[in-house]
């Protein structure tokens, strides 16, 4: 079986995670990373989503706080801090600053991102095929109101990281995205699989930011593979991160149901067969079989791996598509 899956960041990897043990030896899982959260910073190209998936799945991520290294240091922080380099917001790690430093002199060697995150992986051994949505610069930026009034675009991760998603949101975007490609392998893995997973990723500024290069949204309406998606949305409210922040400021209802709609049945255009809600979201299961979507309400909440990975055998069950 070929699974071809979205991700950002920690929804996405924590899920793959679960999902990884229940194939067979024969299975085979693609991964099309967000890469529109990626920040040049200190001449580095620093890639966030791609780097919590490889060190989740690879065993190298810090797990209390569900990004960078374990045993992480911040000595370079520190020192560039006292050099009055900016930005000092970032989480930069002593461990984490080698991932990036290897990436970059490879990118300037001239090997497209595409390649550098295979090298990467080749360390890492992540159990999954990690394809970056696109080998082009795509960013995703926020526009938030200034005190004075006045409109502004910032960077997203100015917007996550520095104000902590305190600003309210006006609009979001995905810089580069309308001219940038698939990479290599992305539209073929979504167009070969016998599955399609949308795991409970953000919707805006993970899955939505895959969803705007050219292609990629076409691919998933047209593949022959059932496309299963999970919620990172339960009772109103995103597990983690700034998910409902962001629906809210493009007037998308920020419920599990209030997703799902916004992704679409592929029966009417969409992108979804299927939509795991969390058990308390029981009642829009009905409400999004009314609209072409098949929905089952099941616990969803990644607490730790056995979790994750019930949630994944949900997802195959409801696909149709269990491996061997
Ligand atoms: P990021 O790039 O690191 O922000 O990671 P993702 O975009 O892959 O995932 C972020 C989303 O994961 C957020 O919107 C959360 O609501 C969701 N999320 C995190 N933990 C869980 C969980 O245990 N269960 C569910 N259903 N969603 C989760
Ligand atoms: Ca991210």
């Amino acid at each position: 079986m070929r699974i071809t899956a979205l991700s950002g960041g920690i929804g996405g990897a924590r899920f793959l995670r679960g999902l990884l043990p229940l194939l067979g030896p024969g299975d085979q899982v693609s991964v099309i990373g967000n890469t529109a959260d990626d920040i040049e910073l200190f001449g580095l190209t620093i890639c966030p989503d791609l780097d919590t998936l490889m060190y989740t799945l690879g065993g190298g991520i810090d797990e209390q706080r569900g990004w960078g290294r374990a045993e992480e240091t911040w000595h370079a922080k520190a020192e560039l801090a006292a050099y009055g380099a900016h930005p000092q917001w970032f989480g930069l790690g002593d461990r984490d600053l080698a991932t990036h430093v290897i990436r970059t002199q490879m990118l300037r060697a001239g090997f497209s991102l595409s390649d550098v995150t295979a090298a990467l992986c080749t360390r890492w051994d992540p159990g999954v095929r990690l394809l970056p949505m696109s080998d082009d610069r795509v960013e995703t930026h926020v526009v938030v109101a200034s005190d004075d009034g006045s409109r502004r675009a910032i960077h997203f991760q100015e917007y996550w990281v520095r104000l902590h998603a305190e600003v309210p949101v006006l609009d979001v975007v995905v810089v580069g995205a309308a001219e940038a490609a698939p990479a290599p392998g992305v539209l073929a893995a979504l167009a070969d699989a016998d599955l399609v997973l949308l795991p409970p990723s953000n919707p805006v500024v993970s899955i939505g930011t895959i969803l705007a290069v050219p292609g990629i949204a076409a691919a998933i309406r047209t593949t022959p593979a059932p496309v299963v998606g999970i919620s990172p949305i339960i009772a109103g409210a995103a597990v983690s991160g700034m998910a409902d922040q962001l629906l809210a400021g493009l007037d998308i209802e920020g419920t599990a149901a209030g997703v799902a709609l916004h992704y679409g049945a592929r029966s009417a255009g969409g992108i979804l067969d299927g939509w795991l809600v969390h058990t308390s979201d029981a009642p829009d299961v009905e409400r999004l079989a009314q609209q072409g979507i098949r929905a089952q309400a099941v616990p969803l909440l990644m607490s730790d791996l056995p979790a994750a990975s019930a949630m994944a055998q949900a997802a195959l069950r409801l696909s149709g598509r269990v491996p061997a």
